[in-house]
């Protein structure tokens, strides 16, 4: 463990939650943050272990210890037969992929990013589109934590199945994760298809495109008649065969339309909000058809250099497509100008009792504002259209919900509250966001 450092500000990727905390700890082993937890107990004090900070709310804010990743790191075990991967919690997502690949292996999917560690991406229910499970968090196998009380608990399907079921989405507040097991397959080939389409045309062939699809990606420019849609397909292509873009045209469409262009775009836009419309209308225009195919995990991840703040929100797949008209309606007769495309996914259901895809067919849509702009009154405009279609906010995206009126979207919330009654009964692991989301 390294020497605490007192006074060191915390501050999240998108810069909206800071945090002083009294100490910073960097364990390096479970006996390490066995001992922080114990210690935090005895003392009526809070331990936070944080992942990279990629959440946008304050779910992973310190208010007195402030537990670090980095030395929590690696692959731990590979059962071939099993076809599990024992890694580190703290490990990043972009490490796993890697280290996989070296082993011909692979995650079935994941979100749009690999820069989170698994505990952290885990934790808050990230999530991709479509596939066998969109979220990372069903596809875990195990899990190991540090409980409230300084216990070390190993939790599967077998073994302490009743933690297991609530822990793989525990928002930090069950304990601390120390191990995760993720199920794994053989390394896979994935088919892209990335193409400009119109609202009504993609609008209207959205349940085609999920159907013939395994993961579908829509982005829709405000202000316009313009998405983006992605549509990847599994292959039997063997690992090899795959034929990824160049790296100049990869550079021209990932770094410099998507993220050197769009970042001065959006810089254009926050000074002059009146010319988004039609800064809108070039980007839409400027992301071309392209095919390519490569390694899933290259694939799935995109590099996101524009900083930004985010909500989204998972909405029953059977109303998704009138909820998104529904938003498209608000914004277009609101005089708010918005830079950013919105992004449109789909999850398959998981028994995870505080997934946002926990029981039901799930259909996100995920609202940004670049991450100097003021988000209130569009993220709390579009908020009750969400929150009327019975949606369930990301846990690491912005929202205003609180414990009182997200029980009665979680049929199983209560489940979820008796397990942090029982595993962290002092409230070690508490911050203000638990508070507010989970009560005291
Ligand atoms: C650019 C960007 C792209 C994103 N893309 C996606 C996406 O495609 N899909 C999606 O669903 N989400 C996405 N997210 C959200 C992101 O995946 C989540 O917010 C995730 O929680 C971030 O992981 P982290 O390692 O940064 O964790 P943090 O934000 O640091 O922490 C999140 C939570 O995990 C807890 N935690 C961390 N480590 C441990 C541990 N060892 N034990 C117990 N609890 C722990 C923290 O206490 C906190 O409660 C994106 C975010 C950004 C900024």
């Amino acid at each position: 463990m390294t020497t605490p450092t007192d006074g060191t500000l915390w501050r999240n990727w998108s810069g909206l939650v800071e945090a002083r905390p009294q100490q910073v700890l960097t364990p390096s082993s479970v006996s390490a943050v066995v001992d922080a937890v114990r210690r935090a107990r005895e003392q009526g004090t809070t331990v936070k272990m944080t992942g990279t900070g990629h959440s946008f709310t304050a779910i992973a804010a310190p208010e007195h210890t402030l537990m670090r990743p980095e030395q929590l790191s690696g692959i731990l075990e590979v059962d071939r037969e099993a076809m599990t991967v024992t890694a580190r919690a703290g490990t990043p997502l972009k490490e796993l992929n890697l280290a996989l690949e070296r082993l011909g292996l692979s995650l079935h999917n994941m979100g749009d990013i690999a820069e989170q560690t698994l505990a952290g991406a885990t934790s808050t229910g990230t999530h991709g589109t479509g596939g066998v499970a969109a979220g990372l968090a069903a596809q875990l196998a195990g899990l190991e934590l540090v409980t409230g009380t300084g216990e070390v608990v190993r939790a599967s399907a077998r073994e302490n199945a009743d933690v297991f079921e609530v822990a793989r989405v525990g928002l930090g507040a069950l304990g601390v994760l120390t191990s995760v097991t993720f199920h794994v397959e053989p390394l896979f080939v994935i088919e892209a298809h990335e193409q400009p389409m119109g609202w009504d045309e993609a609008i209207d062939s959205y349940d085609e495109m999920t159907a013939a699809s395994h993961h579908v990606d829509m982005y829709w420019f405000p202000h316009t008649d313009a998405m983006m849609v992605k549509q990847n397909v599994r292959t039997d292509l063997e690992v090899g065969e795959q034929e990824p873009p160049s790296r100049l045209a990869a550079w021209w469409e990932d770094e410099l339309v998507s993220n050197t262009v769009f970042g001065a775009l959006c810089r254009v836009g926050s000074r002059a909000p009146d010319l988004v419309p039609r800064i809108n209308r070039i980007a839409g225009r400027a992301l071309s058809e392209r095919r390519y195919s490569d390694l899933a995990h290259r694939v799935f991840v995109t590099p996101r250099r524009v900083r930004f703040r985010e909500m989204e929100y998972a909405v029953p797949r059977e109303v998704g497509l009138d909820v998104l008209r529904e938003c498209r309606r608000v914004i277009d007769a609101s005089d708010w100008r918005i830079a950013f495309p919105v992004e449109i996914r789909t999850a398959r259901p998981d028994d995870i009792p505080l997934s946002t895809a926990s029981g039901r067919e799930s259909f996100y849509l995920a609202f940004h504002v670049p991450m100097d702009t003021d988000h209130t009154a569009y993220f709390g405009g579009l908020e009750p259209v969400l929150r009327e279609a019975g949606g369930r906010p990301h846990w690491g995206k912005v929202h205003t919900r609180t414990a009182a009126d997200l029980a009665p979207v979680y049929p199983r919330f209560g489940d979820f509250l008796a397990m942090r009654d029982r595993l962290d009964p002092d409230r070690v692991f508490a911050n203000a966001h638990l508070r507010q989301v989970l009560g005291d």
